[in-house]
């Protein structure tokens, strides 16, 4: 057993600023386990050994001078779509395949300013499109509680390399599902902030109204430390919220005395497995043990239509967002072409994998003049109505809870040849983003040792109030202590 899978952030943190261990130590011990398990686990684009080894000799000057932090020389991993300048960011696409950025994500930057210790870039699917990372240009991760099935995606590499410890935690990037989902499938714990909670600069656009970055980590404490670095206003980031961040580690009680909590009925979708939908009741019946009122009762009628608002919304954005792949800029560029069209047009057919095709073709449709008013200007309007369903549920309660995903982690390969089949596994994530609220998925037990998830919504910038509920939960149980067998 490594030291990055016996440690949290917190403890690596009291370690480091008890001089128990130091950072380079921690830092070659996460380098080791890489090399170890990454073979069978393939979480990981690229290994970024001598910039975390640098990193950690820094951190060990920062230690030295009492200049700690809670993220000061601990070992984490970046999802391979978020800009880090010098390094490789690839977006798990031949189009950037070779792109190396000239500036950092502002989510990078502050990691930076914490003393943060990169030791690699996270596999994904390509562009951020998909849910087991199978679309990947270059390989499909590994679930590491078992290695023929996915991890999740599309942060399936940042959430397998946590749950495998090869790092302390991890950020990914979630359009309608992309942390919780993978989370959920490893047995980790994962955020998805309020829109505009955590800035977008520097990350790679999918489909710019729905995308988010948060944190996979081991537990709920790290996750709020994770936030309290990330979170906050960008002047670069023009959706980013101008709203004071507070200390999410305040909020953590394990006393859910006074609090609300829903339990939308659509969630449980016709095709969920048993063990799935007895997993999540009985973590709810724990919640409510632990104070919390729950009305079992509760309705979104407006659920169903999310998937296909989604598959209208995100395509639609990403087909204007990745118009600028064009072999001109920076990328990929296909070189023997008879003319500019026929460079452009060659570019984006050897870049571009079959399903960023699909939606660029899907959201090209959408946007053309003929069908907007049909169906982009159609799914506006129900994305409006879906929110105001939120809204209103949020009037009445402080939290609703679902099932992070219908069922557990799939066999690779089980869903790739039905497109269809693969976007059902984000019903009960997409909605979120379509109403732009925030979420987490917490660890919640095992069928047949596979992990189950348990989603905690919230009305916009609660992240604490998830907190709270998600620290109250795991404080009384101890999936998220699990380990897989790897
Ligand atoms: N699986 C969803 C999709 O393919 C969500 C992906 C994401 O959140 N980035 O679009």
């Amino acid at each position: 057993m490594s030291i990055t899978t016996q440690f949290t952030i917190h403890e690596a943190h009291h370690l480091l600023s008890t001089k128990q261990i130091s950072s380079l130590e921690l830092t070659k011990s996460a380098l080791e386990r890489i090399q170890q398990v990454d073979p069978k686990i393939h979480a990981l684009i690229t290994v970024t050994a001598d910039v975390a080894l640098q990193q950690a000799q820094r951190a060990d000057q920062l230690i030295a001078a009492g200049e700690i932090k809670a993220l000061t020389g601990i070992p984490g991993i970046i999802k391979d779509n978020m800009c880090t300048r010098g390094i490789k960011t690839t977006c798990s696409s031949r189009m950037l395949e070779n792109f190396v950025p000239p500036y950092d994500a502002t989510v990078i930057e502050r990691l930076n300013d914490s003393g943060m210790v990169m030791v690699g870039k996270a596999n994904m699917d390509e562009f951020a499109m998909g849910s087991s990372t199978e679309n990947s240009a270059f390989f499909t991760t590994r679930n590491p509680w078992d290695l023929e099935r996915v991890p999740g995606g599309s942060s399936g590499g940042s959430a397998a390399s946590v749950a495998a410890g090869e790092a302390v935690y991890a950020l990914g990037s979630d359009t309608g599902g992309s942390i919780r989902q993978p989370a959920g499938f490893c047995s980790i714990t994962g955020l998805k902030p309020t829109y505009g909670r955590v800035s977008r600069y520097g990350l790679v656009a999918f489909a710019s109204s729905l995308d988010q970055i948060g944190p996979l980590t081991q537990d709920v404490i790290d996750c709020a430390l994770v936030m309290n670095c990330i979170a906050g206003h960008d002047r670069r980031d023009s959706t980013s919220a101008p709203q004071d961040t507070p200390d999410y580690t305040k909020c953590l009680s394990p006393d859910l005395r006074g609090l609300r909590i829903g339990i939308p009925r659509e969630y449980f979708v016709e095709g969920m497995q048993p063990e799935v939908k007895y997993a999540v009741e009985a973590a709810i019946k724990k919640i409510g043990e632990l104070g919390a009122g729950i009305d079992w009762e509760v309705s979104l009628s407006h659920t169903p239509l999310a998937l296909a608002v989604y598959y209208i919304i995100a395509p639609s954005e990403a087909s204007a967002n990745l118009a600028r792949y064009d072999g001109v800029k920076y990328g990929f560029a296909y070189k023997e072409a008879k003319s500019m069209w026929d460079a452009m047009e060659k570019t984006r057919q050897f870049g571009f994998g079959p399903e960023v095709k699909r939606r660029i073709m899907l959201g090209t449709y959408a946007l053309s003049a003929g069908y907007y008013d049909a169906y982009y200007l159609k799914a506006q309007k129900v994305r409006t109505l879906i929110r105001q369903e939120f809204d209103r549920a949020f009037t009445k309660y402080d939290a609703l809870i679902t099932p992070t995903s219908p069922t557990v982690p799939f066999r690779i390969g089980e869903k790739v040849d039905n497109p269809v089949q693969m976007y059902l596994s984000d019903v009960c994530t997409l909605p979120i983003n379509i109403a732009g609220v925030p979420a987490i998925s917490i660890p919640a037990g095992f069928a047949g040792g596979l992990p189950i998830g348990l989603q905690i919504i919230g009305k916009p910038f609660s992240e604490e109030t998830l907190f709270k509920i998600a620290y109250a939960f795991q404080e009384a149980t101890d999936w998220h202590k699990k380990k897989p067998p790897i």
